[in-house]
């Protein structure tokens, strides 16, 4: 069992907890994620592990409450125990030194994105943030991104902090400034191909953290595939990140789409 050290709430449907997982969190590595299930007959719920600490021997997971599993998980507190934390699993960001690098986080997608910025920091990156979200309330996460990155730009949907409007005008800002070697995109989908879209004319890579849904988690049963140029790839195995030129955007977002009514259905039928 693994043990729930700290809850916090982070606004709107957002939660956070860290779990005592000493194996894990020796391992993990930036860009990575975990399976959990809450109990024996839970299902499993892939998560990207927002930050890590070897010595405390603990993970933190950031978490929307969207679906059955995750409402259950956002019930629970400090001292209450997960049947299951499987991980790290996935490949890990490519971390090396490319000189200016642009971290961008939008939304929930803001937790996974701190362990990359972090890594590409400690590698001797100039790293500038870009962290956004509907409103000032569902915002979180500004000191610790603040403490990674060398510049932190701010935006809200409805302006009430920072620039008023999307992740991707400030990108674009940045990038026809010159001098962005590579780019790291988390957050909602639309974000994401928005993000690549921005970047591709000023050539400069772009990673992106692809999060269909998943079951085993080991590349087995192929439900996160996604078309990444010519190839059809596994989000769990080959990914998360992928080159944000080559993903087939649309295609995922349609399945994903198609899932979601299935996960209100569920949701619906569990809540009733
Ligand atoms: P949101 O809808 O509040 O959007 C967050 C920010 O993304 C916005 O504030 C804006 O700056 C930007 N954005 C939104 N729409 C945009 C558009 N059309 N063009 C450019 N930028 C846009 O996000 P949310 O409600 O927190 O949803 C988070 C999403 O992120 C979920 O769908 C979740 O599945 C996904 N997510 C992905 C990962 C991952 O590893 N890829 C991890 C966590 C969450």
């Amino acid at each position: 069992m693994y043990t729930i050290v700290d809850y916090k709430h982070l606004g709107g449907l957002t939660h956070e907890m860290s779990v005592e997982a000493p194996q894990l969190a020796k391992k993990a590595q930036a860009g990575q994620f975990l399976i959990i299930r809450i109990n024996e007959e839970g299902e499993r719920v892939p998560l990207t592990i927002a930050d890590s600490d070897a010595e405390k021997g603990t993970i933190t997971i950031v978490f929307q409450a969207v679906g059955r599993s995750t409402d259950e998980l956002a019930q629970l507190r400090t001292g209450d125990q997960l049947a299951d934390v499987v991980g790290p699993l996935g490949r890990a960001s490519e971390i090396e030194k490319y000189g200016t690098v642009v971290i961008v986080g939008g939304g929930v997608g803001i937790a996974p994105i701190y362990p990359i910025a972090k890594s590409l920091k400690a590698a001797g990156n100039h790293v500038i943030s870009i962290i956004g979200a509907k409103n000032k309330d569902l915002l979180f996460w500004e000191d610790k991104m603040d403490s990674v990155s060398d510049e932190l730009h701010i935006a809200t949907d409805d302006g009430s902090v920072g620039h008023k409007g999307f992740v991707t005008d400030i990108l674009e800002e940045v990038c026809s400034k010159g001098d962005v070697a590579a780019v790291w995109a988390v957050g909602p989908m639309i974000m994401m191909k928005n993000c690549a879209r921005v970047t591709k004319p000023f050539g400069v890579k772009t990673f992106v953290s692809m999060n269909p849904v998943m079951i085993d988690g080991t590349g087995m049963c192929g439900g996160c595939r996604i078309q990444v140029g010519a190839d059809t790839k596994f989000a769990c195995v080959d990914g998360p990140e992928f080159d944000g030129h080559q993903v087939d955007f649309d295609l995922a977002m349609k399945r994903s789409a198609y899932l979601k009514n299935l996960e209100a259905e569920g949701r619906q039928f569990y809540h009733d």
